[in-house]
């Protein structure tokens, strides 16, 4: 059977809502408004800047962001962030930054992080192959640290810190981009948070960055005009050409959660029953599949597990995509299985996913 689009558990670029689907068809031959294509509109226009206008607007709507911050949309993705954050803000500095090394996407941030500056490891989980996160007790954070960076979601493995992580008096800085949008995040215990569109909230090309203004005030002199975040800042992230239809992709993904959702806390409510009916039915079937993550840091975004053996998890996969799901293999730095359940994923879709699930084992066990 051919993929079913509603059935599309992928990692990145995820699912994005039918509805939005339907909207960004119709503006590509013509934005109703103005009865051009989106692909060819200027990004000078009075209607590309209503466009950044009211995304600004709706983010800083959903996530009660107060004015002292910018809202910034940058091109690059996540990986641009791992090293525009330290450029930043480690400049001449001699005490360390502290990172967190949760998972495979905070090993990416390191070496990138260490060409800028001094940088201290505080935590690991590297050694336990990522399969849990870190207790407060832990976490050792001296206050004489720029900046702590760490992932609120760790994509690939699946775990998802539930709590604010830091010292109020040291900026904390951290990369939503798996989980942004998809819960309340108390936006303003940061200092900057950054997230790419394309895991939850659109398609690739464009990457939200949250700045709290003073973490402004003494930014180095030198910076490439691209990767200085005031650039962007002055010019309203219109400092060269944007990637205007993603941009527009994702205002329709707000008006979405706005609208049909009703907010991030109606979209967490959701996220959680979502979750909660996958990790039920792991934990529910006598090791048949295991859950890669410890159950007190599981993720509400991407659900990782295995079966007993790589030959299973083959055939799974196989039966699966002829019942029409798609994206459920693992990243391909751990393998295994991963059900990835952004915003845009149906309840009714996990529904049928945890069917299929269901009567797979059924089909296997003796
Ligand atoms: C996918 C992912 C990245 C990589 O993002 P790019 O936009 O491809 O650079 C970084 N961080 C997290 C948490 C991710 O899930």
């Amino acid at each position: 059977m051919t993929p079913k689009n509603s059935l599309n558990f992928s990692g990145g670029p995820g699912a994005l809502p039918e509805s939005v689907l339907r909207l960004a068809q119709e503006s590509i031959i013509e934005v109703p408004e103005i009865g051009l294509s989106v692909l060819g509109i200027s990004h000078r226009s009075d209607w590309f800047s209503a466009v950044i206008t009211e995304l600004e607007t709706n983010i800083r709507t959903l996530l009660g962001l107060p004015e002292n911050y910018h809202v910034l949309l940058l091109q690059g993705g996540a990986t641009q962030q791992f090293s525009m954050v330290p450029m930043t803000l480690l400049h001449r500095k001699t005490s360390p930054a502290e990172y967190i090394h949760s998972g495979y996407w905070s090993g990416k941030v390191l070496p990138e992080a260490r060409r800028e500056g001094p940088i201290r490891v505080i935590w690991s989980g590297e050694a336990n192959g990522f399969r849990r996160l870190p207790e407060d007790d832990e976490l050792l954070f001296s206050p004489d640290a720029p900046y702590i960076h760490y992932i609120s979601n760790e994509t690939v493995e699946g775990v998802q810190f539930d709590r604010v992580l830091g010292r109020d008096d040291v900026p904390r800085v951290c990369d939503m981009s798996s989980d942004f949008l998809s819960k309340p995040c108390e936006a303003e215990r940061f200092s900057l948070i950054y997230a790419h569109a394309q895991k939850n909230i659109g398609p690739a090309g464009v990457t939200v960055v949250l700045i709290r203004d003073e973490l402004l005030n003494d930014v180095p002199a030198d910076l490439p005009g691209f990767l200085d975040y005031r650039s962007h800042s002055h010019a309203h992230s219109n400092f060269n050409t944007p990637p205007v239809f993603a941009i527009y992709v994702v205002l329709l993904v707000t008006r979405w959660l706005i609208n049909e959702i009703g907010g991030v806390e109606k979209m967490a409510q959701i996220n959680r029953n979502k979750a909660e009916l996958l990790y039920r039915l792991l934990d529910s079937s006598n090791g048949f599949y295991r859950g890669r993550a410890e159950s007190q840091d599981r993720s509400m975004m991407n659900v990782a597990f295995n079966l007993a053996t790589p030959e299973l998890e083959n055939k799974f996969l196989t039966r699966a995509a002829d019942a029409g799901f798609s994206g459920l293999s693992g990243h391909r730095a751990i393998g295994g299985i991963r059900a990835s359940i952004y915003n845009a994923v149906t309840l009714s879709a996990v529904e049928e996913l945890a069917g299929f699930m269901d009567n797979f084992q059924r089909l296997h066990t003796k």
